[in-house]
């Protein structure tokens, strides 16, 4: 009944040059395993968690503890990003229907790229930028800490279909402070197959 880490959907290189193996080795198996046995300790210490998935948790993430919202949305984010990169070969491309919607929603695929990245940089300290469908339209939005969108709390409730992290131990060993860098090498592994798959199914 304990959460499991969910293997890397791909080798640990295979995002490189954009993300180096060894960033992908300890973000996650350190980053995104300590999460997982965080997030089992706190089910372990706080009866009203037992049996909920982390999806039911988020639902009434503002009635739980802190340690729930911090371990449930580290666990579920990493998961999110890590299955929303793929190596570049295999990344694909926009829909029509997602591409259609970009440009409707989000002014075109130049300003979404500038505008997410804005939002990843314009993050103070930790967090994470998303692309969210939000009353049947695509919205930027970002989150701090470990926070997410299907959160109760969320100022900006949705439905997720792409997220940056944008904790320093995502991109530091190779981009030291240069968060902006990261942010922009991101979008040649995005794995656009599972952004329109995620798409279809929340319009
Ligand atoms: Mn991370």
């Amino acid at each position: 009944m304990a959460f499991t880490l969910p293997p890397l959907p791909y080798a640990y290189d295979a995002l490189e040059p954009a993300i180096d193996k060894e960033t992908m080795v300890i973000h996650h198996d350190k980053h995104h395993q300590t999460y997982v046995d965080n997030l089992n300790k706190t089910v372990e210490a706080n009866a009203e968690l037992a049996g909920l998935s982390m999806e039911e948790m988020f639902a009434r993430m503002s009635s739980l503890p802190r340690a729930a919202r911090n371990n449930a949305g580290g666990v579920w984010n990493h998961t999110m990003f890590f299955d929303g990169l793929a190596p570049a070969s295999e990344a694909g491309a926009p829909s029509s229907a997602l591409a259609a919607a970009i440009d409707s929603d989000l002014g075109g695929m130049d300003k979404f790229m500038a505008d997410f990245n804005a939002a990843g940089l314009g993050q103070f300290g930790s967090g994470w930028a998303w692309l969210i469908v939000q009353n049947g339209k695509l919205k930027i939005i970002n989150t701090p800490n470990q926070d997410n969108p299907l959160m109760d709390d969320a100022a900006e409730p949705g439905a997720p279909l792409l997220c940056g992290d944008v904790w320093e131990h995502a991109y530091y060993l190779k981009y030291q402070n240069r968060r902006a860098d990261f942010l922009k090498a991101f979008w040649s592994v995005v794995n656009w197959n599972r952004v329109n798959q995620l798409y279809a199914a929340a319009i």
